[in-house]
């Protein structure tokens, strides 16, 4: 589904991505772990093509958003993104937010688009939500949200960026319900996150990252156990 050949990615004279090689089957959940800084965030940013590449090519269902002929627009419907902070749309409703793209980009009817957005508000547990304003909800709500606004794109990827970071411990457990669910349904999905009990139950491979490279990667449960590089040591003996 996702094909990273060699990719660079550098902001002036920083270079913060130093070729990654990696390729995501269909279906597959990649968890992504390493240390603040080691180029994580950008490296999710460069597949959704928040973030152009500097060097090397990325493939996303066999096309090459890379390529500089190609449709952003296009590729931004097939993958999702969840950031920390929900970026949701302050000024809109729950359901404005969802539906806004479906009717801006996708061309849906306005009728089509709120038929979806209310399925995926009840698949998120909020039906009951949607004409509130997003400061009337709590960060797990907002963050589940966030997540079927994503989904209502019908997104073949999604890609979350820590999702939970930003959120207070009770609500953590509630936004990766929604996620594990969206894993068992069969959803492609890169997820960067510092839940480590998440990773190991819901990630087919885990992947650490080190200053701008894949340092490690394999099954989750023995990265964890038996990591093979120093700097995968030092990094796990901090946050297990
Ligand atoms: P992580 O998500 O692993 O913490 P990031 O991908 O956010 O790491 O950042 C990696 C490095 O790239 C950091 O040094 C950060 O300051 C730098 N960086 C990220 N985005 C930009 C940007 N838009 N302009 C300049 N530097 C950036
Ligand atoms: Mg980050």
């Amino acid at each position: 589904m996702i094909e990273v050949k060699g990719l660079c990615k550098s902001f002036g004279d920083l270079k913060v991505l130093k070729g990654i090689d990696d390729s995501i089957n269909k279906g597959k959940v990649v968890v992504v772990i390493g240390p603040s800084g080691s180029g994580k965030s950008t490296y999710l940013r460069c597949i959704n093509y928040m973030e152009e590449a500097t060097q090397g090519q990325i493939l996303i269902d066999g096309v090459d958003i890379t390529d500089k002929s190609i449709d952003i627009n296009e590729i931004r419907q097939k993958v999702g993104m969840v950031f920390q902070h929900f970026n949701l749309f302050p000024h809109m409703t729950v359901l404005e937010n969802i539906t806004l793209a479906p009717i801006q980009v996708k061309k849906m009817s306005e009728e089509e688009a709120k038929q979806i957005a209310y399925k995926l508000l009840d698949k998120v547990g909020l039906k009951e939500k949607a004409n509130e304003y997003p400061n009337k909800l709590s960060g797990g709500q907002k963050q589940r949200i966030a997540i079927a606004r994503a989904l209502a794109m019908n997104p073949e990827v999604m890609l979350f960026d820590e999702p939970t970071s930003a959120l207070d411990p009770e609500m953590v457990k509630e936004v990766l319900e929604v996620i594990k669910e969206l894993a068992q349904e069969g959803m492609t999905m890169m997820i960067v996150t510092h839940e480590m009990g998440f990773a190991k139950e819901v990630g087919t491979r885990l992947v650490f990252m080190d200053e701008g490279k894949i340092l490690e990667q394999g099954n989750p449960k023995e990265v964890f156990e038996n990591p093979k590089e120093e700097r995968t040591k030092l990094f796990l003996s901090k946050v297990l």
